[in-house]
């Protein structure tokens, strides 16, 4: 009993002196007021700090339901994640994944300063491709064969919970276009030539080791006619001689990423991302042969090319890259921070 005396001086040292020294800091005195500033700062936050993190919530308009949800932001980027790259992927892309689709979302809220979704007024984001895929646990556990479902959710949420709350900043503020496609196919595209604006962090870059990805490579065969009927249904007024095809089809510059840039066909000048979607190419990556019969092209990659290759992303990760080097490298000259601490901002 006579110890008693020496317990509650030690826990009146613990109490009182190791939080002095500990938060008071050097230099700044060890003043007692100084301790209660700083301790229970969750008491004297002003009430117009802008809720963070878990409390941040996302108005998605499913497009399946014909309606606005709300959810928190963690459990939508999880549905994103599961939605938009295959759980069998390396989990540090699966990472990469998630910061990435976290910080577009963030970029895109209204709450936040954002625009929200062109397609869905209200609606910070659409389940679509539009915005980025995303998928309910329900909808998603369904589309796995039972026995591998819950073991593939789990390592969805180790990727999102392992990085949660993490986005990609540059110059200290949430990075407003993180972009991401599946297949460079080599090397990723600069911006300016698929959205019409420049970013520093979206620029081109090398993206080794997408070999293996099975849109790494694609060709499309069709007869010249079904070209032509295709060019036609892009721009009528076109002038073009089926039988003469091969002094008609010119490219005339590629972009810094590999991929068309120009095209004269016909008498008249098409971009690159035109001509893919007119002739259903996986990219705008792609070079055209024609024969007596057909146009064949043969296209790298999958997708429009700009930011983060999640083929790439994957590879990277199977080299033992992390996912913090994953991200910097297909966005050059960010960061990756809290968001807690970049709103505070
Ligand atoms: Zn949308």
């Amino acid at each position: 009993m006579k110890h008693i005396g020496y317990y509650i001086f030690l826990i009146f040292f613990l109490i009182i002196f190791i939080p002095v020294v500990v938060l008071g800091g050097v230099g700044e005195g060890l003043k007692l007021p100084v301790i209660i500033n700083r301790i229970p700062s969750f008491l004297n936050q002003p009430e117009d700090v802008k809720k963070v993190d878990s409390d941040i919530k996302v108005k998605v308009y499913d497009v399946k339901k014909g309606k606005i949800i709300e959810l928190n932001l963690e459990d939508y980027v999880a549905g994103v994640v599961s939605a938009e790259m295959p759980v069998s992927f390396h989990i540090e892309a699966l990472k990469a994944q998630a910061i990435a689709a976290r910080t577009f979302v963030l970029a895109n809220m209204i709450s936040q300063g954002g625009s929200g979704c062109s397609k869905c007024k209200g609606a910070d984001v659409c389940s679509d491709v539009h915005c980025q895929a995303w998928l309910s646990k329900e909808e998603r556990l369904k589309l796995w064969a039972p026995e591998v479902a819950l073991s593939n959710w789990n390592k969805i949420m180790e990727a999102v919970n392992s990085t949660k709350g993490l986005v990609i900043t540059y110059n200290g503020q949430i990075a407003k276009h993180v972009k991401y496609h599946s297949t460079s196919g080599g090397k990723t595209e600069d911006s300016r030539y698929v959205f019409g604006y420049q970013e520093p962090y979206l620029v081109s870059v090398e993206s080794p080791y997408e070999e293996e990805a099975p849109n790494y490579i694609t060709t499309v065969v069709m007869t010249k006619q079904e070209f032509v009927r295709r060019i036609k249904q892009l721009s009528p007024s076109i002038k073009i001689d089926e039988k003469k095809l091969a002094n008609q089809i010119k490219i005339l510059d590629w972009t810094e990423g590999g991929r068309v840039n120009k095209i004269k066909i016909g008498d008249q000048e098409f971009t690159g991302i035109d001509i893919r979607w007119a002739m259903g190419l996986k990219s705008a990556a792609f070079s055209i042969k024609i024969d007596s019969k057909n146009v064949t092209f043969t296209v790298k990659g999958y997708g429009h090319g700009v930011g983060m290759s999640q083929w790439g992303a994957n590879e990277m990760g199977k080299r033992g890259y992390t996912y913090n080097q994953i991200i910097k490298h297909y966005f050059k000259g960010v960061e990756i921070k809290n968001i807690d601490e970049v709103l505070k901002n």
